[in-house]
């Protein structure tokens, strides 16, 4: 049964794929840890993370014929593209520069779910891409598709941790996936080079610390304090995951060819994106993955590249953003130019 799973799973085009059972509690793995997490306030502004406690913790809080989860994974870009300063993609989360992976694997998973009943396997399939509350990290983890790393990241030994997620709930009990161990040993450098010591606890993300939380999750808003330490990201931020020796250039996983697909807004550069309309944003990222960052996050996060940069290139875009009718892009781009021309502030 877990042959066949699989063998759909790579059919439509997931890379990796996995099974783990689902305890008679329901119980996600590592939901303890969720709990504490939680407790100690690590989820930051991330509201959603309490709100949806109960059902991510327990699989069948939601779904109570749930006895398995076929979790599966594929590759996104991880080379570097862009120069720094000049393109936007230099300055974008290598997983937030290709399609909208939500759309891309909800198509896939579709099929998927049922080729699944088709085929005998379960009469019952739910899946998920990030669309709802489900431990996906925690359940990838336990059908082997990788361990956790000290940067709080699924890692893959022989791919590395550049991969997005999925899952599938299933009613059926396929033979389950040995997790894999954990391969750390006495590497720090994620925990070392985190800009905001997000990562003081290995394996533990304090997400009001991350700047992923701000510059994308919080479209931009990222507090004043975290302007500097976001360096050149305009969206994102790949630094934990760039210095793990796991994501060495020679050991990167092909990316996924639909994900790869190129998007109108790749040739954009820095200075493009601050002074960008709706109509150009629409345009541009019409099927992005950072279109949910929104026209003034991305424009917030590509100003602050640019300050952080002193990019000469900006100027003029920095300029026009000082009569912009949104207070925020007014601020940051005052803090921009104040940065690259030197301005004590
Ligand atoms: S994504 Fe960046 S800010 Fe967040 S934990 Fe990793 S290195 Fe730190
Ligand atoms: S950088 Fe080192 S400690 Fe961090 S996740 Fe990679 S191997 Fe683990």
């Amino acid at each position: 049964m877990t042959g066949i799973a699989k063998a759909l799973a790579a059919k439509h085009g997931f890379a990796l794929s996995g099974v783990a059972l689902v305890p008679e509690s329901g119980a996600a793995p590592r939901a303890a840890e969720l709990t504490s997490w939680i407790a100690k306030g690590l989820h930051g502004p991330l509201e959603y993370m309490p709100e949806t406690q109960d059902r991510r913790s327990n699989i069948r809080a939601r779904f109570e014929w749930a006895k398995s989860v076929l979790c599966l994974a594929a590759f996104y870009d991880g080379q570097e593209r862009g120069r720094v300063g000049r393109d936007l993609s230099a300055h974008v989360a290598r997983y937030a520069r290709g399609r909208d992976y939500h759309r891309v694997f909800e198509k896939r998973l579709k099929l998927l779910s049922r080729e699944l009943i088709d085929s005998g396997i379960c009469t019952r399939a739910h899946y998920y891409t990030d669309t709802g509350p489900v431990f996906e990290r925690a359940w990838a983890e336990a059908a082997g598709l990788g361990w956790t790393g000290k940067n709080a990241c699924l890692i893959h030994p022989r791919k590395g941790s550049y991969m997005l997620l999925a899952e599938m709930i299933l009613d059926c009990s396929p033979a389950p996936d040995a997790p894999e161990p954990f391969h750390c040993g006495t590497c720090t450098r994620c925990l070392d080079a985190c800009p905001t010591q997000a990562l003081t606890v290995p394996g533990v993300l304090d997400a009001s610390k991350c700047l992923v939380t701000y510059n994308i999750e919080l479209n931009g808003n990222t507090p004043r304090s975290m302007w500097n330490e976001q360096g050149k990201w305009a969206a994102g931020c790949d630094i934990c995951q760039e210095v793990c020796p796991f994501n060495a250039p020679r050991r990167v996983a092909e990316a996924d060819p639909e994900l790869l697909a190129p998007l109108p807004w790749q040739s954009m550069t820095l200075a493009e994106c601050i002074g960008m309309d709706r109509a150009e944003f629409d345009r541009r990222f019409v099927s992005s993955t950072l279109r949910r960052t929104g026209i003034n996050g991305l424009r917030l996060g590509a100003i602050t590249a640019a300050g952080n940069m002193r990019s000469g290139e900006c100027v003029d875009a920095l300029r026009g953003c000082l009569m912009d009718e949104d207070s925020a892009i007014r601020e940051r781009a005052e803090w921009a130019l104040a940065k690259i021309f030197e301005v004590a502030h």
